[in-house]
């Protein structure tokens, strides 16, 4: 039995290799998406998300991440097969399996490391981006260019979960104390995989939960380099969200400017203690402003033709 599956497993890593660079060399020559049209007059002042949302396919234009991770959009998108030998893609109604080429091969790889890790047989890949990327009607402000995705802390110990059953089972929590602290489902095991994922050269930041990045603080042996890429955020208790930097040579894409210098733990431990002992509040801060809905204009120029491409 175990020698057929090797084989199997090794048939489908190659076949799906094939696939993307396939894919990415059709594309390579494909035009670039043009900066020069004007934004049509219906669009012009509503909701860019209204317009992303209804494009179900990428554009077939040279691939490229247009902007910054929470204002832009992306050209020439590859899909996350729903199916890997070492991932499954869940959600799948959602059609936010897409990325830029980088992606896909960043998180094909990682799910090889996470099949080394005991009790994971790979990654249970959550939300990346819409086919062509740009603000979303529910969940995320960033995940816009391709390059953000989000990995669940469940184990993915079974990779044979039909369509139907990645809409309902629920990835796991793994904190307490509202963040401050992890709970009894969160392993070294998470840890052996953070790790894995942010000592990628690929990788620009990692978000994760601070109770999270506190524990790993007190725990992790030897090189702790890569510790200074997993910065602290909320929410991100259910799954980590990894953020790749702008692909070289990728001129249209704006990158976040690195991380501090050091591990970020004394970040980590200021959120807990605030977690913890919530400052109060500032009697003379103004009321929060509501987030503007981004419009085509608030995007770069190419993104209207990444829209309309087809
Ligand atoms: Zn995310």
């Amino acid at each position: 039995m175990r020698l057929p599956h090797i084989l199997l497993s090794l048939l489908l890593i190659s076949a799906t290799a094939g696939c993307i660079r396939e894919d990415t060399a059709t594309r390579s020559g494909a035009p670039a998406a043009s900066a020069a049209l004007p934004i049509p007059a219906g669009m012009a002042g509503n909701p860019a998300k209204l317009y992303f949302a209804a494009r179900t396919t990428p554009s077939q234009q040279a691939p490229a991440s247009y902007g910054s991770y929470a204002k832009g959009c992306q050209a020439g998108a590859v899909a996350m097969p729903e199916t890997g030998p070492t991932w499954q893609a869940m959600r799948l109604s959602r059609n936010r399996n897409w990325g830029q080429p980088e992606l896909v091969d960043y998180l094909q790889d990682l799910s090889r490391k996470a099949a080394r890790i005991p009790g994971w047989n790979g990654i249970y890949v959550g939300d990346m981006s819409q086919p062509r990327g740009g603000p979303m009607s529910s969940g995320h402000a960033s995940h816009q260019i391709g390059l953000d995705a989000d990995v669940w802390l469940r184990p993915a110990d079974n990779l044979g979960l039909s369509r139907a059953e990645r809409e309902s089972l629920s990835s796991i929590g793994t904190r307490r104390a509202g963040g401050a602290y992890v709970n009894d489902n969160w392993t070294p095991e998470h840890m052996a995989l953070l790790k894995a994922a942010a000592s990628d050269d690929r990788v620009a930041r990692i978000f994760l939960f601070p109770g999270a990045k506190v524990w790993m603080c007190e725990n992790a042996t030897g090189n702790r380099d890569w510790l200074r890429k997993v910065r602290p955020w909320w929410g991100h208790y259910y799954h980590f969200h990894v953020r790749l930097s702008c692909p070289d040579g990728m001129a249209g894409c704006v990158d976040q400017a690195p991380p501090p210098p050091g591990d970020g733990c004394a970040e980590a431990r200021e959120w807990v203690s605030n977690i913890l002992n919530p400052p109060a509040p500032d009697p003379d801060a103004p009321p929060p402003k509501p987030r503007p809905e981004l419009t085509l204009a608030d995007l770069p120029r190419q993104c209207v033709s990444v829209l309309q491409d087809g």
